[in-house]
């Protein structure tokens, strides 16, 4: 992390509201829905071994996942509810501006803020053009300075611990069973809107329980697969699962 004090001033450019999945909590991915709006869900599973030098960083990523049986293996699986946006966001307006500025997800109002506590805010990385971050308040240094900020990211850090389970229920009940492994591709699933919308409705109303069985994971590279099957893990083979397989 720097100790640089970084300045930024948002320029309302929308420019980091275009091209991209934006990450949703459970409860905003229902209003987002609700608004007529597609959602993606995206699947990784990993385990131990994928930070085996970083203890801390597992812990993190394993708050946000839920243990499952994939062949005779223990792995963890997330699932990341995300608005499409990947033409442009369905809220953006044609001035550029939200149109649901007062409610719009938390993740919209950390940005460019990292929520991730492993990953180092960079300015390059950003969307954002270079002027803004040369004026404004001092947003970061060592840390997140702006208290408000600082509370939205630790909400939103809670609400993906808290969602973990429903997740993967709202998954499993969808028959959404195949994850990528982290850092080698991400297992992308467009569910149909009213579907999606079922499966939460079904999770609100105590109708759906994390059962933990029965999940694969999608390798191609050969030195994955073998690392995979040795450890037990159940490798999708089919290939033809109603997922997209974007590798990173
Ligand atoms: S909800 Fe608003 S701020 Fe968030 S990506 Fe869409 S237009 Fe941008
Ligand atoms: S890209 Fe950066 S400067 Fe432009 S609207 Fe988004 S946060 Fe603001």
């Amino acid at each position: 992390m720097s100790n640089q004090p970084i300045r930024f001033a948002c320029n309302g450019c929308g420019v980091c509201c275009k091209g991209r999945l934006i990450p949703l909590t459970l409860n905003e991915t229902t209003q987002w829905l609700q608004r007529g709006h597609d959602v993606a869900v995206v699947v990784e599973a990993f385990n131990e071994s994928t930070w085996l030098s970083q203890p801390g960083q597992y812990a993190h990523g394993a708050q946000r996942a839920m243990e499952v049986d994939s062949g005779s293996a223990r792995i963890n699986v997330v699932a990341v509810l995300a608005g499409n946006a990947l033409e442009k966001c369905p809220n953006l307006g044609e001035d550029d501006r939200c149109g649901i500025y007062e409610d719009r997800p938390l993740v919209c109002r950390i940005y460019p803020m990292e929520i991730n506590p492993f990953i180092a805010l960079r300015p390059e990385e950003k969307a954002c053009p270079p002027q803004v971050w040369e004026a404004g308040e001092i947003l970061f240094t060592d840390r997140v300075v702006d208290p408000i900020l600082t509370d939205q990211i630790e909400r939103s850090r809670q609400a993906d611990r808290d969602d973990a389970r429903a997740k993967i229920a709202m998954c499993e009940s969808m028959g959404l069973n195949v994850a990528a492994w982290k850092g080698n591709a991400l297992a992308v699933y467009l569910p149909e809107h009213a579907t999606l919308l079922a499966a939460i409705n079904r999770h609100d109303a105590g109708e759906s329980a994390p059962e933990g069985k029965g999940w694969k994971v999608r390798a191609d590279d050969d030195e994955l697969r073998e690392r995979l099957h040795s450890l037990g893990v159940s490798l999708d083979d089919q290939r033809q699962g109603e997922y997209i397989f974007h590798r990173v």
